[in-house]
């Protein structure tokens, strides 16, 4: 069956991060394994380029908004190419193609009578002539009263609000305070689609079920319907039908998904027309990778207009975690992200493609780019155990270019214990857990270099030189195993093993049925050198010289340590009879004449929560412990505490007192393990 796959489409008001880039990476990785297979596979993308926020910043530039975006796009494209992403069609949400699908789905779904209108309030600058966006609107916060807060959420104390409560409001678009308009906007009645949404989140294999799980409380407070429409003055496509409104953003973006499969069509005549892959019933699979922050847009928006539109609801929908630099959240306003063009000024490609692979598993998690551990890893991993194998063998083999006879009294136990993890590899990558193919990658380099170092062919070369070239040609057919197993993660490299072996790449289709010996050893070798050199801490200081100042002083400043007696040894029996699992507290409250102690109770994913009293009254309220993800101990024998039966414990660090802080396992739902 052939395959359709998307990346979240990047909003054209800003350069590509390397937050974008561990989506597009994933993605390409995933992409690239299933071209390898065999299977027919289009990879699409393009930019989001409707709403306020483009427009006011073409103003600024002194553009049209339509030169904006197309500028933008390039800098896009031209990103994602160096990266090596293996796109088949870049396109735009405002192209012909987007309008057509835009309208075509809101006429299906005003006919089938899920479009409705509301009356709404909206802040209004009259200077500027135009209806404010939440982010359009600064005020001080009504919750702690900090100056210069957004319309919708406080960046000082995190609390929510609607723009109206801000105090003292001006436009950040002419300084003045706003008016309060009323004014008609048109809906989509998301809450009638409960019924097909729940079936829909149930689905086997249509996305992580503990996300599954979140978006269940939707459900239980009533589905909002959706507000698609805005007035004008608004960048984007008017709405058939009505004066001076314009479809939201948010709804013609994911249209985009479809409007870009046109496009590609139309380019190139792989397909009649996008419902060769988006009508209801096409014979094809739509994966969709995005980031968890828009899993509402996707998950519950998205399937329930494509189903009132009738056509194809996606199959999976792939959500990956967010990205943090050195440990803390990338974030504008901190300063503490890296753009993507500047690393690239430093940085071969191939290293962050590694690297974000060796993290990425199949699940939500977020993943940290520490400068400090990208480099040894990468130095360690990808140069000196994976790369260093290539040259080892192939310079010495590079000489006379000739490889000796097949001996498998030599290498066929080497080369059949590695295609026996060919498949361990490919089902990795399938589900987008490169990290477990690139473990398994790496423990067949090293298998390979051990079988190397055992035979010291650089030192018997001289006095056995046939001898020595048996051993090496066994180690070359790793080397060519590699083409094909490293082709997803780093295609460049991949290419140049193939190029110093003088053979085509291996494919996983191919390797499906390869056997023992994989080269002909009859054909000549081409010349070798090292196929990438190791990072210097000088070139990462200079891409930590092009981020923000948060970033440096956290990579400089060691925390001082304190010293801590050993603790003694126990068998790994003992140890493996405890259970950790990870645990949200749902609500706490202190023990009444037990100063140090807090009551919690804590979902541990089981039928009721647990109630758990802790240590924790000095280092913790319960306000600042609500919420939290925690390690609980979960098989200890339930015990009574000032009176309450205390059903495990939870983990904390420190000295005791004031000096505590909770273990927190990560954001994975409650009842997984931790081991
Ligand atoms: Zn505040």
């Amino acid at each position: 069956m052939k395959t359709l796959v998307t990346c979240a489409l990047p909003y054209a008001n800003g350069p590509i991060h390397l937050g974008h880039m561990v989506e597009h990476i994933q993605t390409d990785i995933f992409v690239r394994y299933l071209r390898s297979r065999g299977d027919d596979v289009v990879f699409l993308c393009a930019d989001d380029t409707h709403g306020t926020a483009i427009e006011i910043s073409a103003e600024k530039k002194g553009v049209t908004p339509e030169a904006f975006i197309a500028e933008v796009s390039e800098d896009h494209q031209a990103v994602f190419r160096d990266f090596q992403i293996s796109r088949d069609f870049y396109s735009s949400t405002n192209s012909p193609e987007n309008k057509h699908y835009a309208e075509l789905i809101y006429n299906r779904a005003k006919d089938a009578g899920f479009i409705g209108t509301k009356d709404i309030e909206q802040a209004f600058d009259e200077t500027a002539g135009r209806f404010l966006a939440d982010r359009f609107i600064k005020g001080e916060c009504p919750n702690c009263g900090t100056k210069d807060q957004y319309g919708d959420a406080c960046e000082k104390c995190n609390a929510t609000y609607g723009p109206k409560e801000l105090k003292n409001p001006y436009s950040v678009l002419s300084g003045k305070p706003p008016v309060w308009k009323k004014s008609t906007h048109l809906f989509f009645k998301l809450s009638q689609h409960v019924d097909f949404l729940k079936a829909q989140l149930a689905k086997p294999g249509f996305m992580n079920q503990g996300l599954a799980a979140q978006l269940g409380q939707f459900f239980e407070k009533g589905l909002a319907d959706w507000d698609i429409s805005r007035d004008g003055p608004y960048f984007g496509f008017p709405i058939p039908g009505e004066t001076n409104k314009f479809f939201y953003v948010w709804l013609d973006a994911p249209i985009g998904y479809i409007s870009a499969a046109e496009a590609w069509a139309k380019a190139t005549g792989k397909a009649k027309s996008a419902l060769d892959y988006w009508a209801k019933d096409a014979d094809a699979r739509i994966v969709h990778v995005i980031g968890k922050d828009i899993v509402y847009f996707h998950c519950l928006f998205w399937p329930s207009v494509l189903t009132v539109a009738n056509l194809k609801v996606p199959d999976y929908v792939h959500i990956h975690g967010h990205l943090t630099v050195n440990g803390e959240k990338m974030s504008k306003s901190r300063g503490t992200f890296i753009n993507a063009r500047p690393y690239l000024d430093v940085l071969d490609p191939n290293y962050l493609r590694f690297y974000f692979a060796s993290l990425l598993g199949s699940g939500p998690e977020d993943l940290d780019f520490s400068l400090l551990e990208f480099r040894q890893r990468t130095n360690a991993e990808l140069v000196n155990n994976l790369g260093n194998l290539a040259n080892r063998s192939l310079s010495l083999l590079a000489k006379d270019k000739k490889l000796a006879p097949a001996n498998d009294a030599v290498g066929g136990a080497l080369v059949r214990e590695a295609l026996s993890r060919v498949k361990e590899i490919g089902d990795a990558f399938e589900k987008f857990d490169s990290r477990t193919a690139i473990k398994a990658i790496l423990e067949i380099g090293y298998a390979a270099n051990q079988f190397l170092a055992k035979s010291e062919p650089w030192k018997t070369i001289k006095t056995d030189p046939e001898g020595a070239r048996s051993v090496l040609s066994e180690a070359a057919e790793i080397v060519y195993l590699l083409t094909a197993l490293l082709h997803p993660v780093v295609p460049e490299l991949a290419d140049k093993l193939a190029t110093q072996l003088n053979r085509k790449k291996l494919s996983f289709k191919e390797l499906a049925t390869a056997q023992y010996p994989l080269l002909d050893r009859s054909q000549p070798i081409g010349d070798a050198s090292p196929i990438i050199g190791r990072i210097e801490a000088e070139t990462v200081e200079k891409l930590i010289a092009t981020t923000p100042e948060p970033v440096q002083k956290k990579a400089s400043e060691p925390k001082k340590k304190e010293e801590v007696a050993a603790p003694s040894e126990i068998e790994f029996g003992d140890f493996a009879k405890v259970s950790f699992r990870a645990g949200k507290v749902l609500a706490a409250e202190k023990v009444p004449k037990a100063d140090k102690l807090l009551k919690l109770s804590i979902d541990l994913g089981e039928a009721a929560p647990r109630t758990i009293v802790s240590g924790i009254a000095e280092a913790y309220t319960p306000e600042t412990v609500t919420g939290r993800n925690v390690v609980v101990v979960a098989n200890l024998k339930p015990r009574a505490l000032k009176g309450i039966e205390s059903q495990g414990m939870i983990l904390t660090a420190g000295k005791g007192g004031k000096d505590l802080v909770l273990l927190d396992p990560g954001n994975v739902p409650p009842g997984s393990d931790v081991k």
